[in-house]
């Protein structure tokens, strides 16, 4: 049986191409680029060549983007390098309740150590309204962190609106856009961000590797302390086939992005309409049309999102109930209890995310295996009333 793999939100697989780029710098280009010599000079120029491929992704100047670890390490050193450096003019941060656990347990820490922070909620699409950013706005404000798109429900923020607010009132403001960089276009002017976080697995780059965007002039305190790596911001050898591969993702999705964001939707909108006509009491989450391309969010009464994702893996089929990091976790999501789903409801919702080699067949199977599935878990199921058996 070949696999259906519908988790790209979680990872993506690393593109050919990319892995070819990599494969070098593994072997015969192993060299430092902090090291004078050609092998470190060939790493070097390749590190900066890779940099230049991130910048033009997104409308960066080259000398603005930092490599780091991950997502999580860009969200972490963006929030906390902000409020370290920012202490003596205020101590509030405004952010929402729907962000990645790497934004929302970071701001978490800091008010462990005297940072006050305001959650704003969202709306029953997952969106948060710029005029709440505003009113939340006091002259100790230091830091805005919203992200661009929601990896549960894809729900797209309104991040150009706060953008300009958070310009107005002079508070720097970070996007953690890890579901967005590489998959719909992405300007760091056009949002008027000051930080914003990608990371490579999200769009077939390698794992372990992602990018912090630090517009010219920002004061924010180094994430790790040690050699004078990435200008003194992020200190450590660098991960040259890593960044190498980052770059080389970066590059293809100028070229592929708007081809792949066209498949994906009209894949996408098969997959909502399929299961609204074909299962009973079916919801789609997040926005139906400001969404990210490739995401799928339903909540399917009656049946718990675990089992349904376990029986769709034996038919090989891979997809998720939410976050891949909330998977380990027994816990409602905090996005889909944020958009004011009940508990229950959280725990009957799954996320299906489509990418580059998702085919129209896979969908069919897809439409094909779900109802069934739900149907004999409905059977089953001491949630359902008969009279509401289908
Ligand atoms: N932010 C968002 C919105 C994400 O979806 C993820 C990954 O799931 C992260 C941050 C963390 O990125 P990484 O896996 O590179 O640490």
């Amino acid at each position: 049986m070949e696999r259906i793999y519908l988790d790209y939100a979680a990872t993506t697989p690393t593109h050919p191409e990319v892995l070819a780029a990599m494969l070098p710098y593994f072997t015969e280009a192993f060299g430092n680029p902090s090291s004078i010599h050609s092998h470190g000079q060939e790493a070097k120029q390749a590190l900066e060549e890779a940099r230049d491929k991130v910048a033009a992704l997104i409308g960066a100047e080259s000398e603005e983007i930092v490599f780091t670890g991950s997502g999580t390490e860009a969200d972490n050193f963006a929030i906390k390098g902000v409020a370290y450096a920012n202490e003596s003019k205020g101590n509030h941060i405004i952010t929402t309740t729907i962000e990645h656990h790497a934004v929302i347990e970071s701001v978490k820490f800091l008010e462990k150590i005297g940072f006050r922070a305001t959650y704003l909620p969202v709306d029953e699409y997952g969106l948060v309204d710029p005029d709440e950013v505003r009113k939340a706005i006091t002259d100790k404000t230091i830091l805005i962190s919203v992200m661009q798109a929601n990896n549960e429900v894809g729900s797209i923020a309104p991040i150009a609106g706060i953008g300009r607010i958070a310009r107005e009132a002079g508070v720097y403001f970070h996007s953690d856009a890890v579901q967005t960089v590489g998959h719909i276009p992405v300007d760091v002017n056009d949002l008027g961000v000051d930080l914003l976080s990608m990371s490579a697995h999200k769009f077939y780059g390698p794992k372990g590797v992602g990018a912090l965007y630090i517009r010219k002039g920002t004061k924010l305190v180094p994430f790790m302390h040690g050699g004078e790596q990435e200008g003194g911001w992020r200190a450590s050898t660098h991960n040259i086939p890593g960044i190498v591969g980052l770059g080389k993702a970066a590059e293809l999705a100028q070229q592929e992005m708007t081809e792949e964001a066209e498949h994906v939707t009209y894949l996408r909108d098969r997959l909502i309409t399929g299961f609204l006509e074909r299962i009973d009491h079916v919801r789609l989450n997040g926005h139906p049309t400001k969404r990210l391309p490739n995401n799928i969010s339903v909540t399917v009464d009656f049946v718990e999102g675990e089992s349904v994702l376990l029986n769709l893996d034996l038919e090989g089929i891979s997809a998720s109930t939410g976050s891949a990091c909330s998977s380990e976790s027994l816990e409602p999501s905090h996005v889909l209890l944020a958009l004011g789903l009940s508990p229950e409801q959280a725990h009957c919702s799954l996320r299906f995310s489509l990418g580059k080699w998702t085919s129209e067949e896979d969908i069919d199977r897809v439409l094909e295996v779900m109802p069934k599935v739900v149907a004999k878990l409905r059977a089953m199921s001491p949630l359902l009333k008969t009279t509401d058996r289908r």
